[in-house]
């Protein structure tokens, strides 16, 4: 299973992190880590900048993250014009900044940094994959 699975344009159908959708189908999401020098990565990378080392190992984003920053998209790039308005999120998940969209789910009078956020997998037309962050239960 490639990216065909998560992206919509401009992505590249096989890449060496391409058990990241694998991961998604499973209800996972994933970063990566490198064992050289253990710096983390989201979205996955399959060589590490720091180090320029190659050995990569997959980690898994879980839990509960703090939202660190937001904006709302009104406008849309080149295949996304039918998604706005949307939310864009910047989270960290205990070290692990990953970016992503909000579920439209949230009020944005609750939009604050610092709420908990956690990851939702979630299955689009086409049998595309996608995750969202959604609010942690209180
Ligand atoms: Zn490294």
């Amino acid at each position: 299973m490639g990216f065909e699975k998560f992206g919509q344009k401009s992505f590249t159908s096989r890449t060496k992190v391409d058990d990241f959708v694998e991961y998604l189908a499973n209800g996972e999401l994933r970063g990566t880590k490198c064992k050289s020098c253990a710096q983390s990565y989201f979205p996955p990378r399959a060589d590490c900048p720091g180090c320029l080392g190659g050995d990569m190992e997959w980690l898994k984003i879980e839990g509960t993250g703090r939202l660190i920053s937001y904006t709302r998209a009104n406008y849309a790039p080149t295949g996304f014009e039918a998604d706005v308005p949307y939310t864009l999120a910047l989270v960290d998940f205990n070290g692990i900044k990953v970016f992503g969209r909000l579920s439209s789910a949230i009020p944005e009078e609750e939009l604050s940094p610092g709420i908990s956020l956690r990851t939702s997998i979630s299955q689009l037309p086409g049998a595309r994959l996608t995750y969202e962050f959604v609010k942690t239960e209180q």
